[in-house]
């Protein structure tokens, strides 16, 4: 029997590496060589116990080439590069079937291996639907690939925005999301505003094409804007950081008709006071992204072939699938970006 390595977490901290029976693939199944997968939160919240659902096959930022495919699939070929979608929607509810399928009321995580939970990206081989397997350009880096679905979620953020050209646009938080909205909103044709409490990540937003960088540590951030702006404030404020707070400042950066996406969940959800008569008057909208739509990804993907985005700075170490124990150990680290496998 043919057979490759799933690595799959049992309980807290515990990763067991699991043989699986290697399968052609039929029908509309696509049977992928895994080359790199990111580990995201989804994995870390496995990973620390803080959602407890073993075993675990964890992995859904993942990038590899086409190994065989059913006979009715039509979009891949072996040997193609591709990125999967991992994380999606039940294509039955209301929401899938009216084109919101990030809003799907069933959270769906495709099923990789057979009778195994879990997306299963670390692994050597995966097993997929055609229609979540997007095809890249031959020339495209399979470790910078493999950032597709984060890049996705961006991407359905800033097409949220509607960026018009030389917009003023505000990302709070450089962590690897705000590090992709900068870029995206640069693309869009805005002037971009950084703003952070750490000036090693200021450096990288300016690297990546942030305009203004502000450290928030150091002064009055919605008085800063405020100034940039002749006192309007900004058309276009994007929160990445997962604090109340700050969500309420990102409220009071926005100006008149300004839109204010609230990309981050937030933990503790504590409320923010937001005063009606303004949002009536200013006519502002606040809203959030959440999980990215089919055309995201496909934006996402195509994106990376073009590289129209750089994610190299957003790696902070490549482990090779042996190590994988030292990869979650650096995942877990509040300062690193992605740390990706090599499966
Ligand atoms: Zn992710
Ligand atoms: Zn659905």
């Amino acid at each position: 029997m043919d057979t490759y390595k799933v690595s799959t977490l049992f309980d807290v901290k515990k990763i067991n590496i699991i043989e699986v029976e290697k399968k052609q693939p039929s029908g509309k199944q696509v049977l992928i060589k895994v080359d790199s997968c990111a580990i995201c939160t989804l994995e870390q919240r496995v990973y620390n116990g803080v959602m407890k659902r073993y075993p675990f096959a964890g992995g859904h930022e993942a990038a590899g080439i086409v190994e065989a495919i059913g006979n009715q699939v039509k979009s891949v070929k072996p040997g193609d590069k591709v990125a999967v979608r991992l994380l999606n929607s039940c294509g039955e509810c209301y929401y899938c079937r009216n084109g919101n399928e990030n809003q799907c009321v069933v959270s769906f995580i495709a099923e990789t291996h057979e009778g195994i939970g879990g997306p299963g990206g670390l692994s050597e081989y995966m097993m997929i639907d055609a229609e979540n397997v997007y095809k890249m350009e031959p020339d495209v880096n399979l470790t910078y690939a493999a950032l597709s679905e984060p890049l996705a979620c961006c991407v359905h953020s800033v097409r949220k925005a509607n960026i018009g050209l030389g917009d003023d646009v505000v990302v709070i938080g450089v962590g690897i999301m705000g590090a992709f909205h900068i870029q995206l909103a640069k693309l869009s044709g805005a002037r971009v505003i950084a703003c952070e409490v750490d000036n090693a990540r200021l450096e990288t937003a300016q690297k990546l094409g942030a305009d203004i960088v502000i450290n928030s540590s150091e002064m009055d951030a919605v008085a800063k804007i405020k100034e940039l702006t002749e006192g309007r404030g900004a058309d276009v404020v994007f929160c990445t950081v997962a604090l109340s707070q700050i969500a309420e400042s990102a409220v009071h950066m926005a100006g008149k008709i300004g839109k204010v996406i609230f990309y981050s969940s937030f933990h503790p959800d504590n409320p923010i006071s937001i005063s009606p008569n303004k949002i009536h008057s200013t006519e502002q909208i606040i809203t959030g992204s959440v999980n990215p739509q089919r055309k995201d990804f496909l934006t996402a993907t195509r994106l990376l072939s073009y590289h129209l985005i750089d994610v190299s700075m957003l790696i902070s170490d490549i482990v090779p699938f042996a190590e994988i124990d030292r990869a979650f150990i650096e995942a877990v680290e509040p300062s690193s970006y992605r740390i990706i496998v090599k499966c």
